[in-house]
């Protein structure tokens, strides 16, 4: 890249496709919150959990004024009440500027990286790094543009541009890029243009002279305009965000950046990131680059281990910690991997230094208006009955089984060719289809039939 960033690469990465589609959450836009952080009842795909999201708003604010790097956040209560809901709405709030990761607790336990290399990843992943760079921009009319085939041509194309700045008339050699920029711009003669000399890349600005025809890039054509004043080289600041962990691995000689496409990064070697993190302090000393701490998103932090507990009680003293954000649906049980005992199954030092939002149990109106949005997103039409019967099953069962519930009974009353769905397609998705007590009960009822099951066991114990 430019010589202000001597040999440490960056790349600036971006998903170039995202496929939209129709996801747990993919209804969650935001947290729902007005400009004074307080929760609309409805708003942006959020329902009720009113005092949850007026916190995790607190929670937000404080991160875009970066003032809780380093902290960590837990979000707890009973399954269904929206606890990763919240998490990707905050995500959404956040945007595109700031990273976010997200990960579920038992995703550390791979066979091919430590559990503490794979926190260490997800930590760099949500740790941005927002380079400064100059780069010359040049600003003039064109006076002249010429853009050939070669007569042997393959399909290639070589040009000139003749620029005009202030004090003098330029030719310039164009490269692919140039090219392309300039009949993407249709910039010809007359035109005010900008060159970016780091990326080639050409706008335009505006016409001082209308005159001649467009070029068609078949031969050459020479216009000679008069021409006014132009601006001689401007230099611009331009920026772009990488996560740290994205420099680890493009820096990283044993895996190469191809391997952030395929997220087969492996491990990372200490001395690449140790490289690294100097080189970003010395950026940032000489002010060519800022940390933007993202936030780190762990679901089922239960499902973490000791080890990895006292990992993340150090990693958060990091100047550059993200914020870190964890759910969990568990009460007093046991930290994974130990005899003891404790809230969330969290070891209690780490829950001394978190702060706690609780999530409650939802009312029937609101589970009725979460099942109204998931059949929005669903594009599933279905009768008022129908949805005061799937809310009254939501109640009874769980709020994701009636969400499940949504896709069957559409997908049973196109099979009938009906517009909406009806309380009878409901009943048929819950007679095919058991919920968590019912196939409790058909479990016990028949459980001989299985083989090695627990209640055999307990009978030959006591024998
Ligand atoms: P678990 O403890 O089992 O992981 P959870 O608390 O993380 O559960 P979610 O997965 O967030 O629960 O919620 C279940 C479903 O209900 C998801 O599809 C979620 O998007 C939706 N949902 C939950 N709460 C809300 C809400 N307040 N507004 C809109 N949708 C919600």
């Amino acid at each position: 890249m430019s010589s202000t960033i001597p040999s440490v690469k960056v790349a600036e990465v971006r998903e170039f496709s995202r496929i939209e589609r129709i996801g747990t959450h993919s209804h969650i836009r935001g947290l729902g919150l007005d400009d004074a952080l307080e929760p609309r009842e409805v708003s942006q795909g959020m329902v009720g959990q009113l005092t949850a999201r007026r916190a995790s708003g607190v929670v937000l604010e404080m991160i875009r004024e970066g003032k809780i790097a380093g902290r960590a956040v837990l979000i707890a209560g009973q399954p269904g009440t929206g606890k990763t809901a919240i998490a990707m709405g905050m995500a959404q709030a956040l945007g595109d500027n700031t990273p976010f990761t997200s990960m579920a607790g038992s995703e550390i336990y791979s066979l091919e990286m430590s559990k503490t290399e794979a926190l260490t990843q997800a930590f760099r992943k949500s740790i941005g790094v927002r380079i400064k760079e100059e780069t010359e921009i040049i600003e003039g009319e064109v006076v002249e543009v010429q853009i050939d085939r070669p007569a042997t041509g393959t399909g290639a194309k070589v040009g000139k541009l003749t620029l005009k700045t202030t004090d003098m008339e330029t030719v310039y050699d164009l490269g692919n890029k140039m090219i392309e920029s300039l009949i993407k711009e249709k910039a010809q003669a007359g035109d005010v243009i900008t060159i970016d000399k780091a990326t080639g890349k050409i706008s335009k600005l505006g016409r001082s002279f209308t005159r001649a025809r467009d070029y068609d890039a078949t031969g050459p054509q020479t216009r000679f305009v008069q021409c006014p004043e132009g601006e001689l080289q401007k230099r611009k600041e331009v920026t772009h965000t990488v996560t740290l962990h994205e420099i680890d691995v493009i820096n990283s000689r044993t895996q190469g950046f191809l391997a952030l496409f395929s997220g087969d990064t492996g491990e990372i070697k200490s001395e690449v990131r140790d490289q690294i993190n100097s080189k970003v302090a010395e950026w940032r000393e000489e002010g060519k680059a800022e940390i933007v701490p993202g936030v780190l998103f762990i679901d089922e932090v239960h499902m973490l281990d000791m080890e990895c507990f006292s990992f993340l009680n150090r990693a958060l003293e990091d100047d550059m910690a993200p914020v870190l954000i964890m759910a969990t649906n568990r009460g007093i049980t046991k930290i994974r991997g130990t005899k003891y005992r404790s809230p969330h199954g969290i070891p209690i030092d780490l829950l001394d230094r978190m702060v706690i939002i609780a999530t409650q149990p939802y009312e029937e109106k609101e589970m009725k208006q979460i099942l109204k949005i998931r059949c929005e997103e669903e594009d599933a039409e279905m009768q008022e009955d129908a949805l005061l019967v799937l809310t009254r099953l939501s109640m009874e069962t769980s709020l994701r089984y009636a969400i499940q519930l949504i896709t069957v009974a559409n997908l049973i009353a196109r099979k009938r060719k009906a517009m909406e769905i009806a309380v009878e397609d409901i009943k048929k998705a819950y007679s095919l289809f058991l919920d968590e007590t019912r196939s409790t009960q058909y479990l016990k009822d028949i459980q001989d039939e299985f083989m090695f099951n627990e209640e055999d066991e307990q009978q030959s114990e006591v024998a």
